[in-house]
């Protein structure tokens, strides 16, 4: 379970503050698909950043299975965040790397046994669908493909937790519904817990089970998404 207690962030310093979160508190069950929506600038990167301490949050505690995260030296906080995947709108793959490079490139990190990579890539090579493009660079793919080795990636490391942030607002939306379609099936397949940001109320609608509402650095309604949007 994910839990976020009481999450403020401020950008700047001195007269120049400028507060992005202000008293966030959200609970994430494991295996959830929780969705967090907002107009721009509400907070929502900021937000998701917060949870595997892209961003340190000024203050406020982020549990995730009985850890506190913000309270983790760097190496025990890093050994923490290969198990947190993240996949991003514009892909942040290598781009004078192969497919199945960048899909190794975490397991190269911490020195993986060659034949092991190999079988892990393989394995989530056909997970995404792109087994026939391994050796293609990203400049060759389409967007929908790039989004599967973002995904592939970020699940070399066996993560229990997946950050999607605005990961289908590069797509057109046949492409968004196929890589939707995918996120649920790694939902379904390993018992991942989701947790994407949009402003797309669609992507909501169509896979979360949970959503948030973020308006100015502020959670301003959350619960089931039928309770959220199909109101009277
Ligand atoms: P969203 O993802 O919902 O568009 P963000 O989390 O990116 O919102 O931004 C929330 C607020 O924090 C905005 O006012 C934004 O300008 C500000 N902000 C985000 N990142 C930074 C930063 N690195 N430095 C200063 N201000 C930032
Ligand atoms: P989609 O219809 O899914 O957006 P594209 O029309 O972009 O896909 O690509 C269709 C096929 O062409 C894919 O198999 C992709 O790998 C290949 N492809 C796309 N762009 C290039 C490129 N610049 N060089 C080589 N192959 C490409």
């Amino acid at each position: 379970m994910i839990e976020l207690k009481s999450i403020t962030k401020t950008y700047g310093k001195g007269k120049n503050l400028s507060p992005a979160l202000s008293g966030i508190d959200l609970k994430i069950e494991k295996g959830e698909i929780f969705g967090v929506i907002g107009h721009s600038g509400a907070g929502k990167s900021t937000l998701i950043r917060c949870i595997n301490l892209l961003e340190r949050p000024t203050s406020g505690e982020v549990w995730i299975d009985g850890v506190e995260m913000t309270k983790l030296n760097k190496a025990r906080l890093q050994a923490r965040r290969r198990k947190i995947g993240m996949i991003f709108q514009h892909f942040n793959l290598l781009s004078s790397a192969t497919v199945y490079e960048n899909i190794a490139f975490p397991l190269r990190l911490v020195k993986t046994p060659e034949r092991k990579i190999k079988e892990k890539v393989k394995e989530l090579l056909a997970l995404v669908g792109l087994e026939q493009h391994a050796s293609k660079y990203p400049a060759q793919l389409s967007g929908g493909q790039k989004q599967r080795v973002g995904i592939a990636r970020s699940l070399a490391s066996d993560p229990d937790v997946l950050l999607c942030d605005e990961a289908t607002s590069a797509l057109d939306p046949q492409t968004t519904n196929s890589i939707l379609k995918l996120l649920v099936d790694i939902n379904e397949r390993f018992n991942l817990t989701i947790i994407l940001i949009t402003h797309e109320m669609h992507v909501i609608q169509s896979i979360c089970d949970k959503v948030a509402v973020i308006h100015r650095g502020g959670i301003v309604e959350q619960g089931a998404v039928t309770n959220v949007f199909l109101k009277p």
